[in-house]
């Protein structure tokens, strides 16, 4: 069977790496347009590099009328661990030699001000009672905060009142080593990754197989899939639209954009902040615009990262022009897009300010969650990936999702959130949804209870032990 996945980025190389591994009869061809995989979304500094197993993030907790709701949060939470098993294994196998060239563990907390001190008292006493966040601790005292997270507090006047959680157990993940990695293996096992290589249009032929067109160092070229995958992040949708299957129709992209104030600091400073604290996001802004300061690690060296910092850029991906966009959508588009626009004027508005904001701006913002540190570094703007909501039946919509055709020859990734972090995860149900047929071998099973304790959400959420057991065998192979 052939399978063709278009894009490298770690949705597309975590696919083909699993694909690889269950059954290494299957014949993959990676297909990416940019000169290595990782450049675009999985990119180190596209991305804020959050293992996102909602121990701060305060997106994932809702709140109604006084009562939060932690499901999702816990959905999350299961679906990171199984990446952190998938990573294990990747360790145990010598595929990735070197886990602290990817993963780091550092604290995750939360800090509010006043107005939102009782809401995350809520959040902790629910959270805390669950066994995925029975670590997580709760202060509203000063000098403890300061304690967690100096930066945030060392020159805030006392009299500001704040309140924080902690989770020391969170990561920070360098996506863009971990697919290059995988990527690496998968070209020294038979699997043909082609660099350069830009899709243009894939079609079914009547024999049932698609015909990938693409355009390589400027000559067409053509591939043919039994099964074809496009985890091309903005590049899905005109892809999909493209494609003749009849959903295309139902969806169309929101592009937002993202911009970060980077810092790079020494170990010294790196040991003094060893942290991501999410804050609360601005009225109006949309749930991935929560301002947070984080500690990153890249190529051994250290950094903060700030952000991030909305803009509204109608491109399908960091570094593709407006035409593309533009071109990607069809006249049936158009009535959905106006419907968003009108229905979510807030956030249009608040894109449309956030894209015009300056340096100044932005560093009041950084100062207000970490006082004075604005001077301590020198700090530079970094645009970041683009992330492209979908449109759906004219509803804009802030999730992921995976559309599959009804004869599972086509999958595709749609959507930008949680992202990276639940890869593994959601890379495995497309494969099983796509070949389901390959899970019902002996073979394939024995090899999935090989790579992984469990794959099973639920069961991590309702039984301790397995959990437990899953997290302290990722928790050791990649030394975090
Ligand atoms: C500002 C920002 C912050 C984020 N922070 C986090 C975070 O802290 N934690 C987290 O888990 N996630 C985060 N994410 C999300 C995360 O970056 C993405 O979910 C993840 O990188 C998506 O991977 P992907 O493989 O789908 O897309 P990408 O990495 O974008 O890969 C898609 C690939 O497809 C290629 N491609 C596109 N079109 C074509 C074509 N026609 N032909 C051939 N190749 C094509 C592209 O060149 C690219 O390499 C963040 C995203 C943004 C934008």
């Amino acid at each position: 069977m052939r399978l063709v996945i278009v894009g490298a980025g770690i949705m597309g190389v975590t696919l083909a790496t699993l694909a690889r591994e269950l059954n290494p009869e299957l014949d993959i061809t990676v297909i990416e347009r940019l000169s290595g995989p990782a450049m675009s979304n999985s990119g180190v500094f596209n991305n804020a590099g959050t293992g996102h197993e909602a121990n701060c993030e305060l997106n994932y907790t809702p709140v109604d009328e006084e009562e939060i709701a932690v499901d999702k949060a816990l959905h999350i939470h299961a679906q990171f661990n199984i990446a952190k098993q998938f990573w294990a294994y990747l360790v145990k196998q010598g595929i990735i030699e070197d886990p602290a060239s990817f993963i780091h563990a550092t604290k995750h907390c939360t800090l509010v001000a006043e107005d939102s001190i009782e809401l995350l008292r809520l959040r902790y006493q629910e959270m805390s009672k669950h066994h995925f966040f029975d670590t997580m601790s709760f202060s509203d005292d000063h000098e403890e905060i300061k304690s967690w997270i100096p930066y945030t507090m060392e020159n805030r006047p006392r009299s500001e009142r704040m309140a924080a959680t902690k989770i020391e157990g969170g990561t920070d993940v360098n996506y863009q080593a971990v697919t290059e990695e995988m990527a690496r293996y998968l070209s020294r096992n038979n699997v043909n990754v082609e660099l350069n290589t830009h899709v243009k249009r894939a079609h079914k032929s009547p024999t049932g197989t698609w015909l990938v067109e693409a355009i390589k160092d400027g000559n067409a070229v053509q591939y043919k899939a039994d099964k074809l995958f496009v985890g091309a992040g903005g590049g899905a949708f005109p892809l999909l639209k493209k494609s003749h299957l009849p959903c295309r129709s139902r969806f169309a992209g929101f592009p937002v954009g993202g911009r970060f104030l980077v810092a790079e600091i020494d170990e010294e400073a790196a040991k003094y902040y060893n942290a991501k604290t999410y804050g609360k996001a601005k009225v109006g802004a949309p749930p991935m615009s929560v301002p947070h300061l984080d500690l990153r690690a890249a190529n051994g060296r250290h950094y903060l990262l700030f952000g991030p910092f909305a803009t509204f850029m109608p491109v399908l991906e960091k570094g593709r022009g407006f035409v593309e966009y533009v071109r990607s959508m069809r006249f049936h588009d158009v009535p959905n897009l106006l419907n968003v626009a009108l229905e979510h004027f807030p956030l249009v508005k608040y894109l449309v300010s956030e894209t015009f904001k300056g340096k100044e701006s932005m560093f009041v913002e950084l100062e207000n969650f970490a006082p004075g540190i604005r001077q301590k570094f020198e700090w530079n703007i970094v645009q970041a990936g683009q992330r492209v909501q979908i449109i759906k039946d004219g509803d804009l919509q802030m999730g992921t999702e995976i559309v599959i055709s009804e004869d599972q020859s086509y999958g595709t990734l749609l959507g930008a959130s949680p992202g990276a972090s639940v890869s593994p995860e959601v890379m495995l149900r497309c494969l099983e949804k796509m070949i389901p047929g390959m899970f019902e071998s002996e073979d394939v099973q024995q090899k999935l209870s090989g790579i992984f304790v469990t794959t099973d959400l639920e069961q991590l959420m309702n039984d301790p032990e397995v959990y437990r057991k899953a997290k302290s065998f990722a928790n050791n192979l990649l030394k975090i």
